[in-house]
């Protein structure tokens, strides 16, 4: 009882490794809240802010599977390692998205986007416009990686 665990100690109180919106890359967590034996909001010691859990990518720890039942939301947490960056970015425009009540559009190669729209890819899933490129490319973050995609296509 008395003894102490080092890091990745699973439980409220606990630290663990996690992605932090704000600083924008994977740093160390105090764990605030659990749901269902997964982690459900944590504290960034670095920084300070208190946000959701977001599993670090690329990482296959046994809480991994816990945290997937925790909802819907969390179910396509791991991400291949090296897109974390990407990841993170990705995390903070879902977060600002719902934020602001914005809904995905479903992905259709004849429309036409404009940079920071969100989109809805039936293969890559969520993305977010990124860049325009005239007159029928643009730069798309999925959630692990930067699609070029074609859009404003003619029939
Ligand atoms: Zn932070």
């Amino acid at each position: 009882m008395a003894y102490t665990r080092p890091l990745n100690d699973i439980r409220v109180g606990g630290e663990i490794d996690a992605v932090c919106t704000r600083c924008r890359m994977v740093t160390n967590h105090r764990i605030v809240a659990m749901v269902d034996g997964g982690v459900k909001r944590v504290i960034c010691l670095t920084c300070d802010s208190q946000h959701n859990y977001h599993q670090p990518p690329g990482e296959k720890k046994v809480v991994a599977a816990k945290v997937m039942r925790v909802g819907k939301e969390m179910k396509k947490t791991s991400a291949p390692a090296g897109g974390a960056r990407v990841f993170a970015h990705w995390m903070t425009n879902k977060d600002e998205m719902n934020a602001a009540g914005l809904t995905p559009t479903p992905y259709n190669f004849r429309e036409q986007y404009k940079s920071g729209q969100p989109l809805e890819h039936p293969k890559f899933g969520l993305g977010f416009v990124q860049k325009v490129i005239p007159p029928n490319k643009m730069e798309v973050m999925f959630e692990t990686e930067i699609k070029t995609l074609a859009m404003n296509m003619p029939d």
